[in-house]
């Protein structure tokens, strides 16, 4: 906790409510989306709120909320805590047994909070490391339930993020039957992300108003020559530098992931697209990852940026190929960036603006030629012959973006599935029926199964979980969130930069 107070991660929690259909299966039908930075700075305030009254209300007043709040007065961020004053006269403490998480042993205790005591303390199990004896999991709820309100089960897991630091990662969050007053009965999963713990130069939420971004050095690097730009190249580095400042803006603030091998593979994807249609862009594109779990993508300039959440849903290359198809048309048929971005006090304004400062949606008539231009793209592709599942990833698109509308909605750029309308329907016309049923047809994959994100870094790369067959269409889980089974590592203390992480659940089902 000390350590946390002067780190503020963003967090993420997204929740599906969950009702059973009429064969008996559980389904998502509504959703909850939160993002924030956690803040626990301000001193003694913030000690002891387990169990207070207004426990969890507290918390929330710590978070820096950039939108949507529904579910928040329940506050999810309390779970990185077990408790703040975690002490042996409070609990009993039973030992259970040694077991492995990942490559790290651990002790497994049971903890109950004594009897006859005025607060609420966590009831449940710890799993600790048998080297410096940090909690690195926690499972349980607080005990006794307050009666005006109520505490969610959780699992919560911690990396080591640094050496001999361990700190909150993810938590996963699941109610079944838990009766809220007299007639409602919760039922939901929700998974909460924690990263962005190594923003450099962030303080206080005042001071990223003040980051300064120019471009000279960049601007210098595009001209060839010691001589004035011509009035055309003066115009292409005006759009580069609004571009560079947006990236590096998002970037700093922990929404974008840093460069790295995930941006490599749609980098290849691109050039595919390109090659095959004969396509000189006139200069360089870039992929980027978005680091949040909404679906969406978006152009920024030539700068192609993807949510982690999409990229973890689609199905296979081809379905990527025709997202990064629809992206890269806007880039090919020149539409705009909005170069007010390219003044720099365009960019000071707090973090949790970002999402109204920042808007990168296009017209319908630049997303029509968009949508057009990119079935001519994959036409010529490698891709062509292997378009049936991208039609089928928009076909469950289709059907579940009604239940699901804060995942199937974007914060930054255009809808995948907006109103009426669903992008390059002519795909999803072709593809053959949705059967849920067929074990081998695989629409979509659930949430967190591709794409693994350092909490500490930011860096996003390929998770590298082997596929795993499914034995039941329950097993299919499009779209859906699941529980978190990192695999534990420690890192040496010679090896400040590796980061330990992987978020795969061993039931996953199959991807290619
Ligand atoms: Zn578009």
């Amino acid at each position: 906790m000390a350590q946390m107070r002067h780190m503020h991660p963003m967090v993420e929690t997204y929740l599906q409510n969950l009702k059973n259909d009429d064969t008996g299966n559980v389904i998502p039908v509504k959703d909850q989306y939160y993002l924030g930075r956690l803040d626990m700075s301000d001193g003694p305030e913030d000690v002891s709120f387990v169990g207070q009254p207004g426990f969890g209300r507290r918390i929330v007043h710590k978070l820096t909320g950039i939108y949507s709040l529904h579910f928040l007065p329940m506050g999810f961020a309390q779970m990185v805590l077990l408790d703040t004053d975690f002490q042996k006269k409070y609990y009993n403490f039973t030992f259970v047994r040694r077991e492995f998480l990942g490559e790290i042993r651990c002790l497994v205790i049971d903890v109950q909070p004594k009897e006859g005591q005025k607060v609420a303390r966590f009831m449940g199990r710890i799993w600790v490391e048998d080297q410096d004896y940090n909690i690195v999991r926690f499972n349980g709820t607080y005990y006794p339930q307050p009666k005006m309100n109520f505490f969610f089960h959780f699992d919560s897991w911690r990396l080591n993020m640094r050496p001999g630091t361990w700190l909150p990662a993810y938590i996963y969050s699941e109610e079944s039957n838990l009766k809220t007053g007299l007639s409602k009965t919760l039922h939901f999963k929700a998974q909460t992300r924690l990263w962005g713990y190594d923003l450099k130069g962030l303080g206080k939420s005042e001071e990223f108003t003040q980051i300064l971004i120019d471009s000279p050095q960049s601007v210098q690097d595009q001209s060839d020559a010691a001589a004035d730009a011509t009035p055309v190249m003066a115009e292409r580095m005006w759009e580069k530098q609004a571009e560079e400042n947006v990236v590096e803006r998002i970037t700093k603030i922990g929404l974008l992931a840093p460069p790295g091998e995930v941006d490599k593979i749609m980098g290849t994807v691109v050039n595919n697209l390109l090659l095959t249609n004969n396509i000189d862009l006139q200069g360089d594109f870039h992929c980027r990852v978005l680091l949040t779990s909404p679906l969406e993508s978006f152009t920024i300039g030539h700068t192609i940026v993807i949510s982690r959440g999409l990229l973890d849903v689609l199905p296979d290359e081809a379905s990527l190929a025709m997202v990064l198809s629809h992206e890269l048309s806007h880039i090919v048929l020149g539409h705009r960036l909005d170069t007010k971005l390219a003044f720099n006090d365009k960019m000071f304004f707090p973090d949790e603006e970002s999402f109204q400062r920042l808007d990168f949606k296009r017209n319908t008539a630049d997303e029509e030629a968009a949508d057009t231009k990119a079935l001519e793209l994959l036409k010529n592709s490698p891709y062509k012959e292997k378009l049936g599942n991208a039609g089928l990833f928009l076909k469950a698109l289709e059907q579940k973006a009604p239940d699901l509308p804060n995942l199937i909605r974007p914060h930054l750029g255009n809808s995948f599935a907006g109103g009426k309308s669903i992008r390059m329907s002519s795909l999803l016309n072709a593809a053959p029926a949705l059967d849920q049923k067929k074990l081998d047809q695989i629409a979509a994959l659930p949430l967190g199964g591709r794409i693994k994100v350092d909490p500490w870094s930011d860096r996003v790369e390929l998770s590298k979980a082997k596929p795993v067959a499914l034995t039941s269409a329950r097993e299919k889980m499009e779209f859906e969130i699941t529980p978190f089974f990192p695999y534990l590592t420690r890192l040496s203390t010679g090896s400040a930069e590796k980061v330990a992480l992987t978020t795969t659940a061993p039931s996953a089902p199959s991807q290619k």
